[in-house]
């Protein structure tokens, strides 16, 4: 493909993909593909020779689209959902056209600059207190093995064979497990704390079971928290665990992945009060701010101990710049990076702070316009507070009334016949071991028209399962 070639097929990518913007909303949100359906329509090898524009192009519409799953459907009210926007777009086609690889300052000085400008504005956003620094890695998981591994190594010093250990709720993130086990911290890792009613930690059996671990001999390094659980967005209370970790001397990593972006709003910013206890703290842009992802904001307090545990530079990475850039490869995990701070750095010149308040807003005032709705209705039952977007509910028929194995059943079928049929797409959780529907209001296109809709929907599925 020439460059005429590249210039014709890309302005008529760019129309596909404007068309898409479009009309996403009137396509089914789940597609009704089947395991194997396009495996088995492709052949087994690569084509030996090279294939016109138009044939892939026209593969792509007839057999990838139809097993897409469109995330930034009006009507994706599922997980927690990974958003974009149109400048953000923007600058993905810039990165990609331009292909750099910024590893390093010298690699390309305006990524790694942009990446610490973008940051600091987020930094300010958000109203972080002065004494973090943020650098973006690709998801929040890695965010917390970044956080994990770090606080293994101020804990124990690299090297040694002490017994550590790791605390979050027992609503925390699959990630936090997983991170424990890679960062190595061994067996028994990860302590679960007890929640309140409301699925937030508890502070007091967190100090309780630091306290059974010194008696024990194992030593605590890491506690988790998490602001906006993947449940039910629920709010670890940070002034009270942040000041148990000051005592303790243990690493507070602070996870907010999804509910972090809404700090942005005055209003919702006391979720992030005793943020300046955090040693480390992340949110994802990808989630909520209308960055394609991949994009995790990471901020942590201690430079020094980050780069003690990840900075590692053989001679043929050595540049005559180095003692006075950032060298973001230092940072985290993988050598290579992708220029994610330019999609950012687009998406908050375009909004404006401003404007992506209004959105985030918006968002919410929704979330709990549905949950209105759901508590008002006969036989339908909210089923955890709905702090920021994420509403939790269930059907709750006289005839199912106590009986739970029934409840789940019922309420399951719900969820699939939705899913079944294209109009929207729901998950679900379990909380106090009670099956619960989630619907999350958060796609930059949801509006008040849509989530109505998914209300109608759901009260007629419930009738009809
Ligand atoms: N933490 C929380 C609270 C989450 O909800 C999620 C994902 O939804 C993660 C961490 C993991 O984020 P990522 O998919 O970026 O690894």
């Amino acid at each position: 493909m020439d460059v005429d070639e590249f210039r014709a097929h890309a302005h008529r990518v760019v129309d596909w993909m404007a068309d898409y913007l479009r009309d996403v909303g009137s396509l089914r949100v789940l597609p009704d593909a089947r395991p194997g359906e396009l495996r088995n329509a492709l052949p087994a090898e690569a084509p030996a020779t090279g294939e016109p524009f138009e044939r892939i192009f026209a593969d792509f519409e007839r057999l990838v689209m139809p097993g897409m799953t469109h995330w930034n459907h009006p009507r994706f009210f599922a997980y927690f959902p990974a958003n974009h926007s149109p400048p953000s777009i923007l600058a993905e086609m810039l990165t990609a056209t331009m292909g750099a690889q910024c590893m390093s300052w010298l690699t390309s000085p305006a990524a790694t600059e942009l990446e610490q400008v973008t940051m600091r504005w987020v930094a300010r956003m958000l109203a972080l207190p002065e004494g973090f620094t943020g650098v973006i890695h690709d998801t929040g998981s890695t965010s917390t093995l970044v956080a994990l591994i770090s606080a293994r190594d101020r804990a124990a010093g690299v090297g040694s064979d002490r017994q550590l250990r790791v605390y979050a709720s027992k609503e925390a993130h699959s990630s936090v497990a997983k991170g424990a086990r890679l960062a190595g911290y061994g067996g028994d890792c990860v302590r679960t704390i007890a929640t309140d009613a409301e699925f937030a930690m508890r502070p007091d059996q967190l100090a309780a079971a630091i306290a059974a671990d010194r008696a024990a001999g194992i030593t605590p390094a890491c506690v988790v928290a998490t602001v906006g659980t993947t449940s039910s967005t629920a709010i670890d209370p940070l002034p009270a665990i942040g000041e148990i970790c000051r005592r303790e001397r243990v690493w507070l990593h602070v996870d907010a992945a999804w509910a972090g972006a809404a700090a942005i709003l005055p209003e919702v910013r006391p979720i992030l009060d005793g943020i300046e206890h955090a040693d480390s703290f992340f949110f994802n842009p990808h989630k909520w701010l209308f960055v394609n992802f991949d994009c995790s904001a990471y901020y942590v307090r201690d430079v020094d101990a980050l780069l003690r545990s990840f900075a590692l530079t053989p001679e043929y990475l050595r540049t005559a710049q180095d003692a006075e850039v950032v060298n973001f490869r230092d940072w985290g995990i993988q050598l290579g990076r992708r220029f994610r701070a330019l999609k950012l750095w687009f998406v908050l010149r375009s909004y404006g702070v401003e404007g992506l308040r209004a959105m985030l807003r918006e968002h919410i005032a929704l979330g709990h316009e549905l949950a209105q709705w759901v508590a008002a209705e006969p036989h339908w039952e909210v089923m955890a507070p709905t702090p920021v977007g994420l509403v939790c509910f269930r059907h709750h028929p006289p005839a199912l009334v106590d009986d739970e194995a029934a409840l789940t059943t019922h309420n399951r079928a719900i969820v699939e016949r939705l899913n079944r049929s294209g109009q929207m797409f729901l998950t679900h959780t379990t909380l106090n071991d009670r099956y619960a529907i989630r619907l999350v209001v958060g796609q930059r296109c949801t509006q008040r028209e849509h989530v109505a809709h998914a209300w109608r929907l759901l009260r007629e599925a419930a009738a009809a399962v």
